[in-house]
């Protein structure tokens, strides 16, 4: 049954982290879809700046006239490379302002809601020869790069690529002549863009979606959760009714053996006729008081019907400690009793209230390997405190929590080496409580332990 149970639970976890999983595999493969189904919608919108814009148009053969006659003077010789790339960023820095003007207000026009950043990017310049073919410049191999529009990093998607052939004629001077020489050249440019605030709008897409998956998934865990705490509890439940069962079967043993010996010795006439007797009828009351504690004790709080009247404290608890006294004459103890309690009369049911009294400073001598020494302290002020103190076995942490349930037995060895059905203070606490007051108990294991009860006076 155990071992079933935690399977059970063993088993949903894991189907609940399955589902888990599964469920974050389609917000994630919708999130995909969303976004690529996103930019594809923007990149429509955008196109339109490539494809209409006569002047964006215009700088672009700007640059790129400028561009083919500084490659010439390169080929002539008359500059270096490095002050051919020099040139290119001067050109790139001065057309940038208009060209970004431009650019925003067509953006404006064209490119909806979506906030888009756009810039045209020079991917490589070969001047092209028969013999070798000279990279001028390569966005691959140079740190340098020629960017017209925004700058931005990130994310970026490719709205296209350009590639030109241009041939160009320039005069140069070749051994004191002018002779034509023909530059023959490749350049190729990339269109890129970028979505501010892709993420957002992508998410604000998918909220319905995200909504009702979380809702779901919420809503199954709770039931999850709900139901493994049932299980839970109920598991406990079924240990302490088993628990319960061994103690009382165990309690009931003594008697019952006693008694079938006894009825033996009578069926065999003996002398000690009388004592037998005796005996059986001890041994009856004895059962009759177990069955009457499981019976009255097992009552719940709100099912017991209270007597109250209004007595003298300090009387009736001196009555109380006087009876427990006589009741452990046999028991060597020592038993401190301080009052102060100013002459009130408390508004109580005197039968219940001196049974679950009775009951914990039982509890005080019978938890205790040492020769008991109990204090008792009763105080009072807006109400009643009641301090039983013992020296015994104390009660662990652990345990402290469910002392007061029904059935409970702390899970120390010394506990169960006194015999009790862990009836006793669920009894007091129910008690307690049906007059509106409360118990506490601090405890180490070991050094004693301290019960508080708080009574109202009325
Ligand atoms: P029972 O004594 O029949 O087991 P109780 O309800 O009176 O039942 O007590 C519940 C458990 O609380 C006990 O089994 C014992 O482990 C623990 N306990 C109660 N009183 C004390 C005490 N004074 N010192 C140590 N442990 C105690």
């Amino acid at each position: 049954m155990k071992r079933k149970i935690t399977l059970l639970i063993i088993a949903s976890i894991v189907g609940l982290i399955a589902l888990s999983a599964v469920q974050l595999y389609l917000v994630n493969n919708t999130y995909q879809l969303k976004k690529d189904s996103f930019i594809k919608q923007t990149r429509d919108e955008v196109s339109l700046i490539d494809d209409h814009l006569t002047k964006i148009d215009s700088m672009r053969s700007e640059w790129r006239d400028y561009m083919i006659e500084t490659a010439a003077e390169y080929k002539q010789g008359l500059i270096q490379r490095g002050q051919v790339l020099d040139r290119f960023g001067q050109k790139t820095a001065e057309m940038n302002p208009e060209f970004l003007s431009v650019l925003r207000e067509v953006l404006k026009e064209n490119a909806g809601s979506s906030r888009v950043q756009f810039h045209k990017k020079v991917r490589s310049i070969i001047i092209l020869d028969s013999l070798q073919n000279d990279t001028l410049y390569s966005k691959e191999t140079d740190s340098k790069s020629y960017i017209l529009g925004d700058d931005f990093g990130g994310e970026e998607y490719e709205l296209g690529q350009s590639t030109s052939y241009s041939e160009y004629t320039y005069t140069t001077l070749r051994d004191g002549r002018e002779v034509s020489e023909m530059l023959r050249l490749n350049f190729e440019t990339e269109t890129l863009m970028n979505i501010e605030g892709r993420e957002n709008g992508v998410l604000l897409q998918m909220k319905g979606f995200l909504l009702i998956s979380t809702t779901i998934f919420l809503f199954v865990f709770g039931v999850l959760f709900y139901s493994i705490k049932n299980l839970i509890t109920q598991k406990k439940i079924a240990e302490v009714k088993t628990d319960f069962i061994n103690n009382i079967s165990h309690e009931f043993k003594t008697p019952l053996t006693t008694l079938a010996l006894a009825t033996e010795m009578l069926r065999n006439e003996g002398k000690q006729h009388l004592d037998t007797i005796d005996i059986i009828e001890r041994q009856n009351q004895k059962l009759q008081k177990l069955l009457d504690q499981v019976l009255d004790n097992s009552l719940n709080y709100s099912e017991i019907h209270l007597n109250k009247e209004f007595i003298n404290a300090q009387d009736f608890l001196t009555a109380l400690l006087d009876d427990f006294e006589l009741a452990m004459q046999e028991v060597n103890m020592d038993l401190v009793r301080e009052f102060n309690l100013k002459e009130e009369q408390i508004l109580i049911d005197p039968f219940y209230l001196s049974t679950a009294i009775s009951n914990m400073l039982e509890n005080a001598v019978k938890y205790n390997e040492r020769v008991p020494k109990l204090l008792f302290r009763a105080t009072m002020d807006a109400t009643m405190s009641i301090v039983i103190e013992d020296n015994g076995i104390g009660v662990l942490a652990k345990d402290q929590n469910n002392l007061f349930e029904k059935f409970y037995r702390a899970g120390n060895k010394e506990t169960h080496d006194v015999k009790g059905l862990g009836l006793g203070l669920y009894y007091a606490n129910q008690v307690v409580i049906a007059h509106g007051g409360s118990i506490v108990v601090k405890s180490s294991s070991g050094d004693g332990s301290v019960f508080t009860i708080e009574l109202p006076l009325t």
